[in-house]
């Protein structure tokens, strides 16, 4: 039951209107909860794809129980054919971090620096394509609005969706560890955003100190939830964006509120969203099937009731279809609004999903 569902029948029952009246805003409540879940999906849309293969596969998501596709780039007939076959399409968009030429070569000085002092425009972190931008400045703020508008005034794009709505990994999930041959057991400075100028003096105004001269930065409760409220203040103001033209606006975040402030200073839960994707992608934290009804209750518990969690599971973590199912099944039974996947979606995981509509 929604709240204003709740208020509805406890104003009718406190009136003592009539008992049918709470029982049919019950009977409306239960008829809502037999649509199922919402599932989506994430694709990168391609343009070899026919209209006619685009028609089927479409269709036979919706039939799955799928209702929303998250576009990683802009493709008005991919978008159109989704529509049409029933399903939600909203874009998903890189936000924190973003390595298009023009920016990179005319704004060097919109990109995040490491407790180092080495700038994302020049040396990024980890992987080549990691340019984060700096959420303190006013003109990356600007810059991502305008981004927004762009792709929201379009009829065919029903929301947005955000990605890399965070700082860089301070911390990386710790399956990811050998790849890189670090062991992350504490924050390290090259991996530490943001120090640049803007970010240590809006910092210092705030609490006269430079978070250059803190001696352990990592244990600093201000330093960290400054940098929380950056990117809590770009999603919010990215959010009445979207919301000015109607559209619903999601986010695909870390997966549980307390390894996202921990890892990516990303403090989701204190974001004014329609809808959330934690990708509780277990085997990146090395743990079990299980663990997802842990990830969604957590969130579940601290978002209480403000927008609905679809839980993002990665396809290729799960051995079998049957361990598929169970994932599923328990991120349904912890609360989740449905699930969001990342990976191929063939006719086995339709399957599957069809199993616990
Ligand atoms: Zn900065």
């Amino acid at each position: 039951m929604n709240k204003r569902e709740f208020l509805k029948s406890s104003v009718l029952a406190g009136l003592g209107v009539t008992v049918l009246g709470a029982r049919e805003a019950k009977a409306g409540t239960s008829k809502k909860k037999n649509k199922g879940p919402k599932h989506w999906v994430w694709e990168n849309p391609k343009q070899k794809e026919n209209d006619q293969t685009l028609k089927e596969k479409y269709e036979s998501f919706y039939k799955a129980g799928i209702r929303g596709m998250f576009f990683e780039s802009d493709s008005e007939r991919h978008f159109r054919i989704a529509k049409k076959a029933g399903l939600e399409t909203h874009r998903w968009m890189w936000t924190m971090n973003r390595g298009e030429k023009e920016l990179l070569e005319n704004h060097p000085e919109y990109y995040a620096v490491s407790r180092n002092g080495d700038s994302c425009a020049d040396k990024p972190p980890y992987v080549g394509y990691y340019r984060w931008l700096c959420p303190s400045k006013p003109e990356v703020k600007e810059y991502l609005t305008k981004q927004v508008n762009s792709i929201v005034e379009k009829d065919y794009v029903d929301g947005i969706h955000l990605d890399y709505i965070r700082y860089c990994d301070v911390i990386l999930p710790v399956n990811l560890w050998n790849n890189y041959k670090i062991e992350q057991t504490k924050e390290l400075p090259e991996y530490d955003f943001c120090y640049c100028e803007t970010c240590r003096s809006k910092y210092k105004e705030k609490t006269g100190v430079d978070p250059l001269d803190l001696e352990f930065p990592d244990q600093s409760p201000s330093w960290r939830t400054f940098r929380y409220k950056q990117i809590n203040n770009i999603v919010n103001h990215l959010s009445e964006v979207a919301h000015k033209k109607k559209k619903p606006i999601t986010a695909a975040v870390f997966p549980t509120p307390e390894i996202a402030r921990r890892i990516v200073r990303q403090d989701w839960t204190n974001w004014n969203l329609d809808g959330v994707c934690p990708m509780i992608y277990h085997g990146f934290y090395k743990e079990q099937v299980s663990w997802i009804g842990d990830a969604v209750e957590e969130g579940i518990h601290f978002v209480n009731g403000r927008f609905p969690i679809y839980a993002g599971l990665f396809i290729p973590d799960f051995k079998s279809q049957a361990e598929l199912e169970e994932g599923i099944r328990i991120a349904l039974a912890n609360g989740a609004s449905g699930v969001s996947l990342f990976g191929n979606i063939n006719s086995e995981v339709l399957n599957t999903l069809k199993k616990v509509q």
